[in-house]
């Protein structure tokens, strides 16, 4: 039994009350390491210190400035490998949604409480408690500096793989998107989660995106000659729009490309998008007028303000793979996934990808419900380009032998 005076216990909650309130009940349960703050900015900055990082946070959802899954998905980015319990006035239903969201970002969950807190349903979520794995210390991503992640882009040691973007109803490979790896010479395959946020707190972002853009239209453009017509989706940092200069970026690389803007889809990420500036805003809507395809990405992660969603005219609308992968079999997740397919069609967004889709139950649902484009490691995992056409004659083939099922 672990000792209770031991464990590094974090709350965050806009309400200073409710702080005191379950800092008392946690004491009387014997658990006297507790941190409180009342905003998530000062809450990272505990994380982010290895010293004061803790084991275990109590996170309230409904927060003024960050909110609690904007939160999480700063946990994430940090590899945070602690345990999280939800606390929240939302309903039952919100709440569900959001610890299924905190567990797709593989966070351990111990569950959620509703407000008004009782002592005895918190005692029960805190009994579960447990160290973090052996395995997921082991599996704690290493933390990479300013100076090798710069070398690593002048190097050009970050490689692109593509991941399909397949029609539901017929099969046909309609585009792909962009996902950056790092081959890295000593560690080997580094995924982006590993230094997209670096690039972006250190200012390389950039840079990072002019090298993983360059190569993606280079290799649309090789497609294209060869009679394969494909979009390619990069995805853009909120950092790449801030400046107006982005937009005469995009224009020229495609135009040096020969590819056409129609062919070209820039993925921006739904939560990036609430902040109020209104560059980014301009340099989406510039773009859009020059006929590049806009993707609005993770959707569903974070609380869109709609209004936004009618200013862009977004192309394109990406389901959160937190919705797709059995939704048919969950009654929660099916209603997020409809909630954002019926919004699509009536915001008259032309394009909706579901993310995601693991086996056939998640095509099979796709087909019935009417989504437009399906991405995920049923139809294939994310590859160089160099093995793009043998995976397409497998699929075809798989299309044929009727594993994957479409339209006659
Ligand atoms: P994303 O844009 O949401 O990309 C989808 C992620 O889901 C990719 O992770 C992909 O490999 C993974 N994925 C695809 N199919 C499946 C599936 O069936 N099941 C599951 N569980 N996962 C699947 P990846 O490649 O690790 O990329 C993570 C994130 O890093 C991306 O999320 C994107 O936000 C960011 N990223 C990747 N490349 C770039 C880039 O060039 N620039 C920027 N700014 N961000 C990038
Ligand atoms: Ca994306
Ligand atoms: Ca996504």
């Amino acid at each position: 039994m672990v000792d209770p005076s031991t464990i590094k216990i974090m709350l965050l909650d806009d309400d200073i009350f409710m702080l005191k309130l379950l800092s008392l009940m946690l004491e009387n349960l014997a658990f006297t390491s507790v941190t409180v703050h009342d905003n998530g900015h000062d809450a990272l900055k505990q994380v982010d210190d290895i010293k004061t990082r803790p084991d275990l946070i109590l996170l309230d959802l409904n927060m003024p400035e960050m909110d609690g899954i904007e939160f999480v998905r700063y946990l994430v980015e940090r590899d945070y490998t602690g345990s999280l319990i939800l606390v929240s006035g939302e309903d039952e239903r919100m709440l569900q949604v959001t610890e299924k969201l905190v567990r797709a970002h593989k966070i351990t969950m111990l569950g959620y409480l509703h407000k008004p807190v009782k002592p005895d349903a918190l005692k029960k979520l805190l009994n579960k408690w447990s160290p973090p794995a052996q395995q997921n210390i082991q599996q704690t991503k290493k933390a990479y500096s300013r100076e090798e992640l710069s070398a690593a882009i002048i190097n050009k040691e970050l490689v692109n793989y593509y991941q399909p973007k397949v029609a539901v109803n017929t099969g046909e490979v309609i585009g792909v998107e962009t996902l950056v790896r790092w081959h890295h010479p000593i560690d080997g395959l580094v995924t982006p989660d590993q230094f997209i946020g670096l690039a972006e707190t250190h200012g390389l972002i950039n840079d990072l995106t002019r090298l993983v853009l360059t190569g993606a239209l280079q290799q649309a453009s090789i497609w294209q000659q060869s009679g394969l017509a494909l979009r390619v989706a990069i995805n853009v940092s909120m950092d790449n729009l801030a400046s107006l200069d982005f937009q005469d970026l995009v224009v020229d690389l495609a135009a040096r490309a020969g590819v056409p803007p129609q062919k070209v889809v820039l993925e921006v990420t739904e939560s990036q998008l609430m902040g109020d500036s209104r560059v980014p805003l301009e340099v989406l809507a510039r773009l859009r007028l020059k006929r590049f395809h806009l993707s609005i990405d993770d959707f569903g992660t974070g609380h869109s303000s709609l209004a936004q969603l009618r200013d862009i005219p977004f192309d394109e609308l990406k389901i959160d793979q937190g919705f797709v992968h059995s939704a048919w079999s969950n009654e929660t997740l099916r209603a997020m996934y409809d909630t954002s397919l019926s919004l699509a069609r009536q915001l008259d967004i032309e394009v909706v990808v579901a993310e995601g889709v693991e086996d056939l139950n998640d095509w099979n649902f796709l087909r019935q419900t009417g989504c437009d484009l399906a991405q995920g490691n049923f139809i294939s995992r994310p590859m160089l380009a160099v093995n793009f056409f043998d995976w397409l004659l497998t699929w075809q083939k798989r299309i044929q032998d009727k594993q994957v099922p479409i339209d006659d």
